[in-house]
């Protein structure tokens, strides 16, 4: 079992180290790297106090990001590391943060603290692997496994039952069955979880590779804090994009799940345009009409949303058409309203006449082309 560090990340263990301190790699990137995947965002967790941090990385830019907790930012070349001094964590009141942290003396200590075993592993050059619960083992057979009692885990911080499912639908892991079993019995803690934590976690997991069986397996877990109401069982058909993905989940009931979720605008417009889309129809001339009232962003996700859970369009047409140089839209036309003007045409009437332009090209009664355009205009209009 390897752990390849990047030079930059061997570099900050190396300087505590010089400087007297411990210094190991953690987090998801030792497990990642553990996995054999190629990873660069390794957390390092340190005997080193924040203060003494600072002092030695004193010549780089440093971020106070949660020095109360622990945790420094150093910019080394651009790369940003969290640098978090042993820790351990006390009284968790509201199912979600710790009441306080202390620092503890040495690395088991505050592996000890880690949500998940895989998650629970240091490692640097000088000692080679610390992995007091058995991680790596844990890995190795792709499990998901709280470090101690599932049920004390998920109880201190609720938003450990999220990230479990996001790993086993992101990673392919299974969930240990105790665990498993903290998580039914727990789920309702979810409602502690923040919107912006909960819709960060839900944006991984929808695209997660192992997706449908977690949504599946722990469909009542998800139900207690969002509506759902979709073609779940049909998620891994579609491509692998968040906004989709969410609206399969959620179909109908998506308003109300966006809500809960502060979702951004950009995912909200995906799923209304696929919520309010109608079959892709199959006559060419149908075909530019609906493609022109979608619009090229929308008229995308909806296509690829349709063909892969509806097989629409089998023949392709709607998506060479796409990705074609037909005019379909205003700003395809070979004039503008700055040649409408010239025309005399002012106001209102210019969208109008410019939208009839469109629809005589769509169904090819003329040719895109300007002087084409403007006789047309002169002629029907004027
Ligand atoms: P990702 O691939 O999403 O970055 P990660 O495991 O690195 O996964 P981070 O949120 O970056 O997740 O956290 C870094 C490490 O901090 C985790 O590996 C874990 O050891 C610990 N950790 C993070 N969140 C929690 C939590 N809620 N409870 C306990 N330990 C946590
Ligand atoms: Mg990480």
């Amino acid at each position: 079992m390897t752990v390849k560090l990047t030079e930059k990340a061997k570099l900050i263990i190396d300087l505590l180290r010089n400087a007297g301190f411990e210094a190991f790699a953690v987090g998801g990137a030792v497990r990642d790297s553990l996995m054999g995947r190629v990873a660069d965002d390794f957390d390092i967790t340190t005997s080193a106090k924040p203060e003494d941090t600072k002092k030695v990385f004193s010549v780089f830019p440093v971020i106070e990001t949660g020095i109360k907790h622990g945790t420094v930012t150093v910019v080394l070349d651009r790369t940003p590391f969290e640098i978090t001094t042993y820790r351990t964590e006390i009284g968790y009141a509201d199912s979600r943060h710790p009441d306080s942290v202390s620092f503890v003396n040495n690395v088991t200590e505050d592996l000890a603290r880690r949500d998940f075993t895989m998650n629970a592993i240091a490692y640097s050059p000088y000692d080679g692997i610390v992995d007091p619960f058995c991680g790596y083992r844990d890995i190795q057979n792709k499990i998901i496994r709280t470090v101690g009692d599932p049920y004390k885990r998920f109880s201190e911080d609720a938003l450990r039952i999220l990230r479990a499912l996001r790993f086993s639908s992101v990673l392919g892991f299974e969930i240990e069955d105790n665990t498993a079993k903290a998580i039914f019995e727990l789920a309702e803690n979810l409602k502690f979880v923040s919107s912006e934590r909960v819709y960060a976690e839900m944006k991984k997991l929808v695209c997660g590779t192992n997706a449908q069986f977690v949504i599946n397996e722990y469909i009542q877990v998800f139900k207690t804090i969002l509506p759902i109401n979709g073609d779940y069982k049909a998620i891994h058909k579609l491509p692998n994009d968040h906004a989709m993905r969410l609206y399969c989940l959620f179909g109908e009931s998506y308003i109300d799940a966006l809500t809960v979720l502060r979702a951004d605008n950009k995912v909200k417009s995906v799923c209304r345009a696929i919520s309010s889309s109608k079959p892709i129809p199959t006559d060419e001339t149908e075909l530019k009409f609906y493609i022109s009232a979608l619009g090229k962003e929308a008229a995308k996700t909806v296509i690829s949303y349709r063909k892969a859970l509806f097989n629409e369009d089998s023949d392709n047409k709607a998506e060479l058409m796409l990705n074609s140089e037909i005019p379909l839209y205003l700003s395809d036309l070979a004039v503008n309203g700055n040649d409408l003007t010239k025309l005399g045409i002012k106001g209102k009437a210019i969208g109008e006449a410019l939208e009839i332009l469109l629809k005589a090209v769509i169904k090819d009664e003329i040719i895109n082309e300007k002087e084409v355009l403007l006789k047309y205009l002169s002629s029907n209009l004027l």
